[in-house]
């Protein structure tokens, strides 16, 4: 097989992923990424004042992870999760006690069901009615699909006869959770292939996969270190300005800086907007340049972004003692507790190594998903909100003082997967034949998720592998 030179436009997950199976392939692979760090929108860094690695938002993966699981063996940093034995979350509720989906060690979808029976807090009667929706999952066809499509979450949801309270704590805590948006405004085709493939499966695919160490360290810098030992490079700092393109082919990329790099096949691994933006400044259309799944033509002003808010807490004392929880009926939906031993053991060497003061009794990391409306608030007013909501659902927060705080705003954290998009979304073959596409945006079958983007990776790279240079 002739061994190709491809230029990969992006350093986030998809463009590292597609970069480990380029290199582990044998094909000289140059990954340009316009920031100083890889890994786009999932990375880690050292917080100066405590010494603790933090995350640039908490991220959760879950046992269907198939493509990211797999990277991770590749890298070598799959020990660094860790899989729950059955799916279980905590739910904190500000005048509920021990809320809690459980679900027993049985075969899949045995498991969902005794979960969901054993979903103590909530009456028996919302529970049997949650059972419709499951019962939804067991048939999908192009027609169901296609209907789905047309449908908001929430729609679906009344449509199936779940009553306010089976939505508020269970199905709306899943749809913002993994699909980053609040579910009058996603499509209800994203939450059925979610929950079709979490639970169909076998029992371990709906568990939780919790990182049990910066983002970086388990997602990111070993994929470097790998496509680095394997003849390829991963330059930072690099922003690309411009493609060339000469009969149908793009020839090379011109980097800010003035270089034109030339290679044989080309990969965009950047958002739907970065996508654009490099294509105008080139000259060319995206509309003409994107074949999408169906027959509507690609549209890029029909991507719209969803933020995600992170607020990092270190409190005087231990406010929580879960390994994480979901919060019901208030602003903050998740609450992640990274002084767990369980959940982060080496962020605790990490902190040995380097912090010679006392050592702070809790840090805590608090998720406001679908946050567009909290974006444009100061960080004390995103404080104050934390501190209410905590308050509300744990006791032991009336007393409690923050000690150190870091919030991150991540504006366009995802794009939003409205009813429709679907039908859009990029397949990773170009009009230009030696262009691909990858990303959480394109046509992966997931919402923005880490799955998505790596699949559309590993999807992308084995297009590239059969890609003949006499194209
Ligand atoms: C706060 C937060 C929480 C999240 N939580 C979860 C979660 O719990 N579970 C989950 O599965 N997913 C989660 N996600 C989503 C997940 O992080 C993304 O879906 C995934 O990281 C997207 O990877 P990507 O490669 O498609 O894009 P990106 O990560 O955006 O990578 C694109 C890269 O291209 C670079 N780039 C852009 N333009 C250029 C250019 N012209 N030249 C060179 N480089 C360029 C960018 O700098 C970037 O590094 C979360 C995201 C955020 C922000």
């Amino acid at each position: 097989m002739d061994k190709l030179s491809v230029i990969i436009i992006g350093g986030g997950l998809s463009g590292l992923s597609a970069a480990v199976e380029l290199c582990a392939r044998g094909h000289r692979t140059l990954v340009l990424e316009q920031h100083r760090h890889s890994g786009g929108r999932t990375y880690s860094f050292i917080d100066a004042a405590t010494g603790d690695s933090i995350d640039n938002g908490q991220h959760l993966m879950m046992g269907c992870y198939h493509a990211t699981r797999r990277y991770m063996r590749i890298i070598g940093t799959e020990y660094l999760t860790l899989l729950q034995p059955s799916l279980r979350i905590e739910f904190l509720h500000p005048s509920k006690s021990s809320l809690r989906l459980a679900c027993p060690p049985l075969q899949a979808p045995l498991h969902l069901l005794g979960g969901l029976m054993r979903f103590k807090g909530i009456p028996l009667k919302n529970r049997l009615e949650m059972l419709r929706v499951a019962k939804q999952l067991f048939y999908t066809s192009l027609s169901k699909e296609q209907e789905l499509d047309k449908l908001n979450v929430e729609e679906w949801l009344i449509k199936l006869g779940q009553s306010d309270l089976s939505r508020k704590f269970l199905w709306d805590v899943i749809t913002i959770g993994a699909l980053n948006n609040h579910p009058k405004n996603v499509s209800a085709l994203m939450l059925f292939r979610v929950l079709r493939t979490a639970f169909l499966g076998k029992r371990e695919h709906s568990s939780l996969l919790l990182p049990r160490a910066g983002l970086s360290d388990v997602l990111v810098n070993p994929a470097v270190e790998f496509i680095r030992r394997n003849g390829g490079e991963v330059l930072l700092g690099t922003e690309v300005s411009k493609v060339h393109f000469e009969d149908e082919k793009i020839v090379s990329v011109l980097t800010q800086d003035g270089k034109k790099i030339r290679a044989q096949v080309f990969l965009s691994a950047v958002p739907w907007f970065g996508f654009e933006r490099l294509l105008s400044n080139s000259g060319i259309s995206s509309e003409l340049t994107v074949k999408t799944p169906s027959r509507e033509p690609y549209d890029p002003d029909r991507f719209k972004a969803s933020s995600i808010i992170s607020i990092h807490l270190w409190l005087d004392r231990t406010i929580l003692d879960e390994e994480f929880a979901a919060l019901i009926d208030t602003r903050v939906q998740w609450i992640f507790n990274k002084s767990s031993k369980a959940m982060n053991p080496l962020s605790h060497i990490a902190v040995k190594k380097q912090r010679t003061e006392e050592k702070i009794p809790q840090h805590l990391s608090l998720v406001i998903s679908g946050a567009q409306e909290f974006i444009e608030m100061s960080k004390e007013e995103l404080l104050t909100i934390a501190m209410k909501d905590l308050q509300r659902v744990l006791p032991k927060a009336k007393n409690a003082n923050i000690v150190h705080s870091v919030v991150i705003k991540e504006k366009r954290a995802t794009f939003s997967p409205s009813p429709g998009l679907e039908a859009i979304r990029p397949l990773p073959e170009t009009t230009f034949s030696n262009l691909f596409l990858a990303g959480d945006w394109t046509n992966t079958g997931f919402p923005a998720t880490i799955e998505g983007a790596v699949l559309s990776g590993k999807k992308a790279a084995e297009l590239i592998c059969e890609f003949k240079t006499s194209h």
